[in-house]
């Protein structure tokens, strides 16, 4: 039977010390869910601790205490390694610098995520960069391709091991307007295809605007960084003064 979510995330807290050494609450999220298949953005400006979320979501960093459930299974309260073997096999992750391996084509991109998940299948990173548009560029290197290509390599790669869940990190926030809706659409359509959940960050309401739900990380979480400063929820809308 499949869980009835594919991400759980429950009393999440994660903590960072600042360079003169004092801890500082970044997250703090007492639950977060998505159901199989849902497409949610998150919107939260710069610094309330997007990046931190979805890293403790992927396992790359370890979270001070609370759980993540992806896929039924836990990603918190185990060893590094083990995170990083569940996090192939669980979900992909679409990083906002894409996180490319430069000396290795598209297609050995692609079969380089694999190999940590699945095990690699050529025939479907083919088929996958196909249907990103790249079937012509499979043996084109990151720096051969334009920053719209690099970003569908991304695309391509995060979908590699048929996972339940896509994690995408402000996945538009390098392109021009008109590429950033065509990856927009590309990436949701994509999930679709393929059953996968798609949790995308953004700031960027326009961006935001092509989903049904749309979480702000402000709400969900109640750490409001240590800065002392209060960031606006919303982003301020013309003609709405100042509010304290
Ligand atoms: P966002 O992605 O929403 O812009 P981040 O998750 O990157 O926010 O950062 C949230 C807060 O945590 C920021 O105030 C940032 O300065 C702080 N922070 C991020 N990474 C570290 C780190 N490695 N050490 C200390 N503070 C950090
Ligand atoms: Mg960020």
């Amino acid at each position: 039977m499949n869980a009835p979510h594919v991400l759980e995330v429950r009393d999440l807290r994660k903590s960072y010390r600042s360079p003169e050494g004092e801890h500082t609450l970044v997250v703090d999220v007492p639950s977060f869910r998505m159901a199989s298949g849902e497409q949610v953005g998150l919107r939260g400006p710069s610094g309330s601790g997007k990046t931190t979320f979805l890293n403790l979501v992927a396992g790359i960093l370890q979270a001070d205490g609370g759980s993540v459930h992806v896929d039924g299974g836990p990603m918190t309260g185990v060893s590094e390694s083990a995170r990083d073997r569940l996090r192939a096999e669980r979900m992909g992750y679409v990083f906002q610098t894409f996180n490319l391996l430069q000396g290795y084509s598209a297609l050995e991109n692609v079969e380089l995520g694999m190999m940590f998940g699945r095990g690699v299948d050529g025939r479907y990173a083919r088929e996958l960069l196909g249907r990103v548009g790249l079937g012509h560029r499979l043996r084109y290197r990151p720096r051969q391709l334009s920053v719209g290509q690099q970003q569908r390599v991304a695309v391509a790669r995060a979908l590699a091991n048929r996972t339940k869940l896509v994690l995408a990190d402000e996945p538009t926030g390098n392109l021009d307007r008109a590429h950033a809706m065509e990856a927009l659409a590309l990436m949701r359509e994509v999930c679709r295809e393929h059953d996968a959940a798609l949790l995308l960050v953004s700031h960027d309401p326009e961006v935001l605007g092509h989903f049904a739900r749309v979480d702000d990380l402000a709400r969900l979480n109640r750490a409001t960084s240590g800065s002392g400063i209060t960031m606006p929820v919303a982003e301020p809308a013309p003609g709405v003064g100042e509010r304290a």
